[in-house]
């Protein structure tokens, strides 16, 4: 598959993939470079990546695929970085969670010769940086690649390197991957910002009560409301006009639900519930609804 594999940022994704690159024993080296060099100890003292580098030009110098693990605010700059010392032929891709902007940043960048196929892996945890990756991560979860005309064979062979770390793997257009991904992560995540910070201004209901009597709904949103703000920040901003769109129709459909409320409506509301309730129903039927199986404490070593 790919001889050497450079991961750019080390955080929760790219740790994971290092695992899981090593439980399956691909590459024959794997760099690593953080902007931090806080991050870059500690992926020494773990063992995260075969080389860890001071500079991200020297870790992706001779690679051969290299992954941008960075918030999305941050592809523009990192590829202005790397860019020279990509060898021809290599492959980047990334990891980021909105395409279109991710496409934007990177591709004016890229060097005649080398091949650029966007990717992003629906798979994560609230938590962040070097120590929370592991093996499992991608395990059964879809990676969707937005390969903005690449090359079939290379398309192929990214397929074929995100399955053997436990993908599924389809290909979309990125603006469709936005507008997917608006409905299905990130307005539930800005719901979920919202509700937390709802709580968290009710003078009525002390802070002792909202940890206390934590029901499963709140506890849910108090973890997806965890997540990195950096990230979610970059998300919004670069996503614009997918969430806004749902975000309205969210709206709308919440105005509706309150006025069944308000009027005693239960038939509205036992109609809408019974909806949402096949929904449900369709995830775990597709094998979608696992947690988390092993949340970061137990990376596969080599
Ligand atoms: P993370 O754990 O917070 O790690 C981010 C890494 O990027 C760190 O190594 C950090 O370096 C580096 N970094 C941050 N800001 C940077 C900057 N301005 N310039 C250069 N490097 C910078 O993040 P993550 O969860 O792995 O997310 C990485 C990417 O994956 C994001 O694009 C995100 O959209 C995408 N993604 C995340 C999830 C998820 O659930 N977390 C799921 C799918 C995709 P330092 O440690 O030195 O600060």
């Amino acid at each position: 598959m790919y001889k050497r594999v450079a991961l750019i940022g080390l955080g929760l994704i790219a740790s994971s993939m290092f695992w899981a690159m090593k439980r399956a024993s691909l590459a024959d080296e794997i760099t690593g470079y953080a902007r931090s060099s806080e991050t870059r100890d500690v992926a020494r003292e773990i063992g995260l990546c075969d080389r860890v580098c001071d500079s991200a030009s020297e870790a992706v110098e001779g690679a051969d695929l290299i992954v941008l693990c960075v918030p999305i605010g941050a592809m523009d700059a990192v590829t202005r970085e790397i860019s020279r010392f990509l060898k021809p032929g290599a492959v980047v891709t990334d990891v980021g969670s909105v395409k279109r902007a991710v496409i934007n940043a990177v591709e004016p960048h890229l060097p005649d010769g080398v091949h650029f196929i966007p990717g992003h892996p629906l798979a994560g945890t609230e938590q962040s940086g070097p120590r929370s990756g592991f093996a499992e991560l991608f395990d059964n979860r879809w990676c969707l690649l937005t390969p903005n005309g690449a090359e079939a064979t290379e398309i192929k062979k990214l397929r074929t390197f995100w399955e053997a770390l436990g993908s599924k793997v389809d290909e979309m257009d990125a603006d469709h991957h936005d507008l997917v991904l608006a409905v299905t992560s990130h307005t539930p995540h800005l719901i979920a910002y919202t509700m937390v910070g709802v709580a968290d201004d009710l003078s009525r209901v002390t802070d002792t009560e909202v940890v206390n009597f934590s029901a499963a709904g709140f506890r849910d949103f108090t973890r997806i409301a965890a997540s990195d703000p950096t990230m979610w920040r970059d998300v919004f901003l670069n996503n614009k006009d997918a969430t806004l769109e749902i975000l309205g129709r969210f709206t709308e459909e919440l105005f509706a639900l309150q006025r069944a409320i308000r009027q005693g409506d239960g038939d509205h509301l036992h109609d809408h519930f019974s909806r949402t309730r096949a929904i449900r129903r369709g995830i775990i039927e597709a094998g979608q609804d696992t947690d988390v199986p092993n949340f970061g404490r137990n990376p596969v070593r080599k």
